[in-house]
Formats: C-alpha cells, structure tokens, sequence
C-alpha cells in the first residue's frame, strides 16, 4: 500500500498520519511516528516513562571495577508466524534489557548486583527484522533471526559476547540455546557465541536472569537429596530455592515494574556463592577462610544483599566462609542471605513456584546456608539440605564430612538483620 508520503507500507508496517511507522512503533496523532523506545502521553511522543510501577532499585554497592564486560546483542525479531507487535513490547524490551531501564531493577542492575560490579552486561539494540516462524530450536531460530539484518545495518557478530533475540511471539520454547557459548554458523561465517531465545513472555528477572545466567556459563543448581524438583531434572536438580539457577522453583517475590499481561512478574533470588565464585565474581578481599590447623573459628558474614565497602585499610567484611575440607575438587561455603533486595521473595508470599520460604526463615528474617562447591566439574553447586529447605537458623548445627572421614560443624551463633549480617562459630568434630 502507498501512503500519503508516497512510501510503501509492508503487511507488518502501521499507517500512522499517513505516512508509515515501523513495526512496533507507536502512532501519535500528533507528532506522526515515534522513535525506537519512545511511549505515548496525552497522544504524543514521549521519550521515556518508567517501567511498569515504576519502583525505583535500591543497587547494591560496587565493590570493585567491573572485571567482566558482557556485550551482548538484543535483536529484536518478529516471528514470520506472529502477525502483530504488541503495543509497548518495544520500550519493554529496551527498558528491560538496556540503559533506559537501569535504576529499576533491570537485567543489567540483577548482575551488577549479584556481582558486585564485577559482571558488567552491556547491550546493543537491533531493531524488529522478520525472521523465521517461532522456534522448534531456539539456536535454530537464533541463527535466522541475526542472518535476517540487513547487510548494512548487520554489526561484527565477533565484537560480542553473545546474542540475546527477543520474538514478538507468545509463549514459545524460550531459553538458552547451550550453557556458555557456542559454535554459530551466521552467513556462513563461524563464530563462537553465547545464545538466549526470549519472547513476549520472557521478560521477568527471574526467568531471564536464568537463561542468561545459562549463556554466562552456570548449570543448573542442586541440593544433597535425590528428590526429583524440577519434571525432566536429575536427582537434586532445580532443588536450591534459595537459587536463581534452580528458577522457576526458588523464592522469587512480585516485580511490579515487569509486567506481563498487565500484572506483576517473579523476579529474583540472588545467586549462591558457589556460582559467584564459579564465574570469578568474587573477589578474595570478600572471602574469609577457615583455617584447618587451629580451633573454634568465629566469622561475621554479611548477607549477599548487605555487601559493605570499607576503606581497604579496615579489611572487607567477608560474604562467604570458605572450608576447604574437601576431598578435592569438593569445598564448602557458608553465606548469609537476607529477606530484602533480590533476595526479598524469602519474605511472604512467594512469586515463584517454589512455593513459600519456611516460616521459621520468614520470621528472622533470612537464613545461614551452607553449600558444596566443586572447583571444576559439575554440579558446581549443590545446597546441604536442613530441616528448613536448606536454611540454618540462629542456634542451629549443621554437621559436614571432609577429606578422610573428618567430621566439621557449622553453628549458627547469631542473626542480626539490622546490620544485615550472620555469625557463625565453625570447628572440627561435631560441635
Ligand atoms: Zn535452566
């Protein structure tokens, strides 16, 4: 169809004052076509409102420079059997996945988050290209999708990290295409790349922090049972609520800024030590160790969501206990998590279908967990089941085996969520 400007419109295409918009693109009567991100108020353009409820994030403080960059690139692609853009979804996908929407809790706000700085997520914004009916195979669907920019707007796939397509299709196979990057044939050049399918449905913390998660190179999380959590899991797998690798079932709480059909979506929780220390988020300032040759040990930890910056003089209190009791490749870590920030979904009622934490954690307020690391080889976390989900509460005694049989006890002396830290008393035998 020609319109008023003499410019053919594409099926995909809106007519707005006559003249074409792109796909996606909203249509106000009086300023014509509005720009890539842009929203309507009182029918104009405006160039920026708040996600959702519009909720500012309280970041938690950067404790180092970033020592990771991931650049990643969002192509943005219309599913040749999805006729129609939803209203908004554009500004959603850049506010969710780009700078417009940092300070509200945004993806690139999760992983400087659990990161403390050191994971930096950069993206890159492609707009809409019409790529292939929606995915059986997600790689598959990823690969027609980037082939499907034109040449001259098609960036050098091997400046990046990964690449992130995001379809305007309804619930559709979403996920990572492989944990970590992959080989990717793009116009018949070979890069190595990671790969994350999302659509319109995709876009709440708890879930694309996971997939995204699985792009950076984590597996899934376990516990020390062999209960079967998650359908189509491994004994133990999916079983760490406390977990954003073991999502959907961990203890996410309602995010009302990323909404999918018009409501709140899950988001969080944080990530466990072993995963931060898997990817080297975690700096050895942050760590404290117990030491094998002396007696009783105390340590304050701070909760995952209380990181402190001190002026390196006074030392970084510790967010992690480290033993080191293991047989190789196998230690322990002991952390302090607490009901706010990512980790808020501990409290009340849960987004998750995890279910609700424990009451016993909800009344104080967070928990002691205790998990086996394995320096190489999987699973690289798995959560020592309690009788509160994994939980330890002020009092409690939790009992670990090392290298020859040794018997090591972690006791839980104290709780302060004022100051947001944890004190524990670790030792050999059984406590
Ligand atoms: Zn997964």
């Amino acid at each position: 169809m020609v319109t008023g400007d003499g410019k053919c419109c594409g099926p995909p295409d809106t007519i707005c004052n006559g003249k074409c918009c792109p796909q996606g693109r909203l249509c106000s009567t009086i300023d014509g076509c509005c720009n890539p991100g842009e929203t309507l108020v009182d029918g104009k353009c405006f160039p920026f409102h708040p996600p959702g409820a519009g909720i500012v994030w309280t970041r938690y403080p950067s404790l180092t420079e970033p020592l990771f960059v991931y650049k990643w690139l969002v192509v943005e692609c219309q599913a040749a059997d999805a006729p129609s853009i939803p209203l908004g979804l554009d500004t959603n996908i850049r506010q969710f996945l780009g700078l417009p929407g940092v300070g509200y809790g945004n993806i690139i706000d999760y992983f400087h988050d659990v990161s403390y700085n050191a994971a930096e997520i950069v993206t890159e914004i492609v707009p809409w290209v019409l790529g292939p009916s929606r995915p059986g195979n997600r790689a598959d669907f990823v690969q027609k999708c980037l082939q499907a920019i034109p040449p001259d707007q098609a960036p050098d796939f091997a400046n990046y990290y990964g690449v992130i397509v995001v379809s305007n299709a309804a619930p559709s196979n979403a996920g990572a295409c492989s944990i970590g990057k992959a080989s990717m044939t793009i116009n018949n050049q070979q890069y190595q790349l990671a790969c994350v399918y999302f659509d319109q449905n995709s876009l709440d913390i708890e879930f694309a922090a996971h997939e995204i998660g699985h792009g950076l190179g984590l597996d899934h999380s376990f516990d020390n049972t062999s209960t079967i959590c998650g359908s189509g899991g491994k004994p133990g797998e999916y079983c760490d609520p406390w977990d954003i690798m073991s999502a959907r079932l961990d203890y996410s709480f309602l995010d009302r800024n990323w909404l999918e059909g018009g409501t709140g979506s899950p988001a969080g929780p944080g990530m466990a030590i072993p995963n931060l220390l898997r990817l080297g988020w975690l700096l050895t300032a942050n760590e404290a160790v117990f030491q094998l040759d002396e007696d009783e040990q105390t340590f304050t930890i701070q909760a995952l969501s209380h990181a402190q910056v001190r002026p390196s003089l006074q030392g970084q209190p510790p967010l992690v206990v480290v033993m080191d009791i293991g047989p190789w490749p196998t230690y322990y870590t002991v952390e302090y998590r607490q009901s706010d920030g990512w980790d808020q979904g501990f409290q009340g009622v849960s987004a998750g279908q995890a279910g609700d934490a424990p009451p016993a954690v909800q009344k104080q307020g967070g928990a002691v967990l205790v998990h086996k690391a394995l320096s190489v080889g999987e699973p690289a976390t798995t959560l020592i089941e309690t009788a509160n989900k994994g939980a330890l509460l002020q009092g409690d005694t939790l009992v670990l085996t090392g290298e020859g049989g040794l018997n090591y006890h972690v006791k839980v002396t104290g709780i302060g969520t004022a100051n947001g830290t944890a004190t524990v008393s670790i030792g050999h035998g059984t406590g």
